[in-house]
């Protein structure tokens, strides 16, 4: 029997409801993460601080978007319940949605390049996730919507629909990585910063600050730091948003052949391209020296991080820095923590690392 003028619910209403909670509850519970400011003795005039996102659940910065993505799948009812999700990517993302898809008791795939490194997909299927390995890599794209159409899954396709879950959760005014930046430093009694800096290789993060900075009239500045190979500083600059460079970035996390579209480059006030060798070095500083271990694409923010704090000290400015460290370390032991893997790199890390370890002792940045 129906109530007349009353729609009968559909039978995954229950299911729906019930995510959609179990969603929110997840976020509600969810801690803010460390912000460590940095010890630079030769730079008394510009804090520089870490806003450390592995220590978010899952281990990195992606958390809180996979959360988005596939909540809003739920409440749009392309996932409902036993609804497979499948994901074409192996990184961070694909792990913190493994992670959500758990949660929900929903089955996850994973579709990766062949050649991922075994140890990473292990951070997938640890979490309940499948992997399917293909070749080439750029076919991951394909299969993974293939397959999901084939077993009547869902295809989050996170470079397409980050950019929406961003903007939908910004005007429904769910707190972020910013928000909680410029909270973590209320509670200290400072200021918002002069800066902060982000990596950029989806585009999410950078989107999410910078609309959220701009929509709230903060005075702070966004800057993105870039990989060798990448689209973004070359497309940024020339105002290209189509410019591809057809090549994979050596760091991950960041650098992409083309600029995705999450990537929102009126919200980004600075493009900085650092040298992979710089970065990889400031990784090994940022741990060896400052006390704060964590990926490759951090050491490229904090290479970025001291130019700028080395530009503002010259224009006479103040302000602090922050840069988002968007992993830990663990995912790179074998990796860009391991000497022997770096020496086949063929990275020349010592002229880098001179100039880093001068700059946090006296200042000088050398230019
Ligand atoms: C996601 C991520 C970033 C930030 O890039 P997005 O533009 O948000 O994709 C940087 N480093 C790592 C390791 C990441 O996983």
């Amino acid at each position: 029997m129906t109530t007349p003028g009353v729609r009968p619910e559909p039978a995954d209403a229950d299911w729906a409801r019930r995510a959609a909670g179990l969603l929110a509850a997840d976020r509600a519970a969810e801690a803010a993460t460390p912000l460590v400011r940095l010890s630079l003795p030769g730079v008394p005039a510009v804090p520089v601080y870490v806003k450390d996102e592995s220590a978010r659940t899952t281990g990195s910065v992606k958390y809180r978007f996979a959360r988005s993505l596939v909540l809003a799948a739920v409440v749009r009812g392309a996932v409902r319940r036993g609804t497979r999700l499948v994901e074409a990517t192996g990184g961070n993302l694909a792990v913190a949605e493994a992670h959500v898809a758990r949660m929900l008791g929903l089955p996850f795939t994973a579709v990766v390049p062949a050649r991922s490194a075994p140890d990473r997909l292990a951070r997938i299927v640890e979490r309940g996730g499948a992997v399917h390995r293909v070749d080439p890599p750029p076919a991951v794209y394909d299969h993974a919507e293939r397959l999901a159409r084939r077993v009547g899954g869902h295809y989050l396709d996170c470079l397409s629909t980050l950019g929406p879950a961003i903007d939908a959760d910004l005007d429904n005014g769910v707190p972020g990585l910013a928000d909680e930046i410029l909270h973590d430093l209320a509670a200290r009694g400072r200021p918002a910063p002069a800066w902060i800096v982000t990596g950029v290789g989806t585009g999410a993060t950078s989107r999410a600050i910078g609309r959220y900075l701009r929509r709230y009239g903060h005075a702070t500045r966004l800057a993105v730091v870039d990989a060798e190979n990448s689209a973004y500083f070359p497309g940024w600059v020339t105002g290209t948003r189509d410019y591809g460079t057809g090549m994979p970035s050596r760091i991950e996390g960041i650098g992409r052949p083309r600029m995705e579209p999450a990537f929102d480059p009126d919200v980004v006030d600075l493009v900085i391209p650092v040298p992979d060798a710089s970065g990889v070095a400031a990784m090994r500083v940022l741990a060896r020296v400052l006390g704060v271990p964590a990926g490759p694409s951090t050491g490229a923010c904090l290479w970025g991080a001291c130019h700028l704090a080395h530009r503002m000290i010259r224009a006479g400015e103040s302000g602090a820095v922050v840069l988002v460290a968007a992993d830990g370390p663990g995912p790179y032991r074998r990796t860009f923590y391991d000497d022997d893997w770096l020496a086949g790199k063929g990275w020349d890390l010592a002229a880098a690392t001179r100039r880093l370890e001068r700059f946090v002792t006296t200042g000088d940045w050398g230019v």
